[in-house]
């Protein structure tokens, strides 16, 4: 049977897509102006557009495609999955191999405490499967009073009502009416924008303490859980300085409420260990997932559940009355394991923290002397330039986002995927990446740069 998309030219796919798709987090009146990009395939690291040009993506897509495009094996998992069972629920008492298994490999690769997953459709819907799991709990421990969940400012946890809520973006909340009662933002530990005069390390810890501040203001017998991603990603790369995640657990352990570490990005060996918990030392009782988890190959997520948690949902709680008819999706499933396994015999993991992210580091620190830019951070392959109007202030440009929008659009007319969080340029290259793909990145963005100035 021949194909199910036509072939079209640019401005035949250009012009559908203005009459008829609504894409998200755009602004179709300025999207109409320039035309959307149309990618037609992609290989490896690179992105192939409508009219054949080449594109390094610098962001694996949305920091999911970790294993990079074209690999054989998820195709061909998907393949004999599709035609042996493509789809089953894991409601009402029944189960299907591809999810047993791959709750059986997590539990393998996460920490010790994740014996337990809650599988979903996406990193969203774990964050919406996390409100509600925390809530239960406490609720099944006879405190049902615990309910509200303290997350951060500028966090981003997913676009449902509760994953938005979650989150701290100001625009996203504007937008109707969030966040949903009993979720409550702290400060980010940005140091960079905020740490004014504080060495990285106080700043840290001023940080984390906003945590037991608000604790202590709402009644610790009314808190639930505290959310974070181990790097904010979509906030901007912010890499937290190394005495905040301490704190954060110190603080935790003190009024025993959960922790949930939001793995959606750092998860699958972003940071170059399996989980950004491991990188910063923590011990979470929640982990959301998804992105890496496929590799972005099919879309699924899931909530690893800690021992502490499992233990009451499994034992004591009675019927949890939540689920999604893709939760467990056994296509996805099988794809993702095929993930896992690449990821385990290609020993990518050790690969980033050994090779990859040192050496990437390097070349990214090299753009720190650039004029435009104010700090050049990273960890394992995630990282993230600051452009500033002054290096030695750090004094931001009087028009936020108006440079950064500028520099984004100059690395793609120089062949490069770098995206832009208001004046801060952001990358996550698939983990795949060569060093001579590194050294292009690194290329193409100090020539935008430059240009940008
Ligand atoms: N959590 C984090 C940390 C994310 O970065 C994202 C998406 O970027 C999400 C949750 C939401 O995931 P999804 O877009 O799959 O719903």
């Amino acid at each position: 049977m021949a194909s199910s998309i036509p072939e079209r030219s640019t401005a035949e796919w250009q012009a559908l897509d203005a009459a008829h798709y609504i894409h998200p987090f755009t602004d179709h009146a300025a999207l109409s102006k320039k035309g959307t990009r149309v990618i037609t395939r992609a290989e490896g690291v690179y992105l192939y557009e409508s009219d054949g040009r080449r594109i390094l993506d610098g962001m694996s897509g949305l920091w999911c495609v970790n294993l990079g495009y074209g690999r054989r094996e998820l195709a061909d998992a998907a393949y004999r999955q599709m035609q042996e069972l493509p789809y089953y629920n894991s409601f009402f008492q029944v189960a299907h191999p591809p999810a047993i298994e791959l709750a059986r490999l997590l539990s393998e690769v996460t920490p010790p405490q994740f014996k337990h997953v809650f599988f979903t459709g996406s990193g969203s819907e774990a964050n919406d499967t996390v409100v509600r799991t925390v809530r239960h709990y406490w609720s099944v421990l006879g405190q049902p009073q615990r309910t509200v969940i303290i997350s951060r400012h500028n966090a981003y946890h997913g676009s449902t009502m509760a994953g938005a809520s979650l989150g701290g973006m100001k625009p996203m909340h504007q937008q109707g009416g969030l966040p949903i009662p009993g979720i409550v933002h702290i400060r980010q530990p940005y140091w960079f924008g905020e740490g004014g005069d504080l060495s990285p390390e106080e700043f840290g810890l001023v940080a984390a303490r906003a945590l037991e501040e608000k604790i202590l203001e709402l009644g610790p017998d009314t808190v639930a859980a505290f959310i974070g991603e181990p790097i904010q990603g979509a906030g901007g790369v912010i890499i937290p300085p190394p005495t905040y995640w301490p704190e954060i657990q110190r603080i935790v352990d003190k009024y025993g409420i959960l922790l949930v570490a939001d793995e959606v990005i750092c998860g699958f060996g972003r940071t170059g260990r399996w989980f950004g918990s491991e990188y910063f030392g923590i011990r979470p009782d929640l982990m959301p997932i998804a992105k890496g988890l496929s590799s972005g190959y099919l879309p699924i997520g899931g909530v690893m559940v800690g021992d502490r948690v499992a233990a009451v949902m499994t034992d004591q709680a009675g019927e949890f009355h939540h689920g999604f008819t893709y939760s467990g999706h056994p296509v996805a499933c099988a794809v993702a394991c095929t993930a896992i396994n690449i990821l385990r015999d290609e020993r990518i993991v050790a690969r980033v923290a050994d090779d990859l992210a040192p050496y990437l580091q390097q070349r990214w620190q090299e753009l720190a002397s650039h004029p435009l830019v104010g700090e050049a951070r990273i960890v394992g392959l995630i990282g993230a330039l600051e452009l500033v109007k002054d290096k030695a202030s750090r004094q931001s440009f009087p028009d936020p986002g108006e440079v950064g929008l500028l520099c984004r659009d100059l690395c793609i007319a120089n062949g490069l995927v770098m995206r832009a969080v208001r004046d801060t340029m952001i990358i996550a290259p698939p983990l795949v990446i060569t060093h001579a793909q590194i050294d292009e990145l690194v290329e193409k963005a100090r020539l935008a740069l430059d240009q940008t100035l």
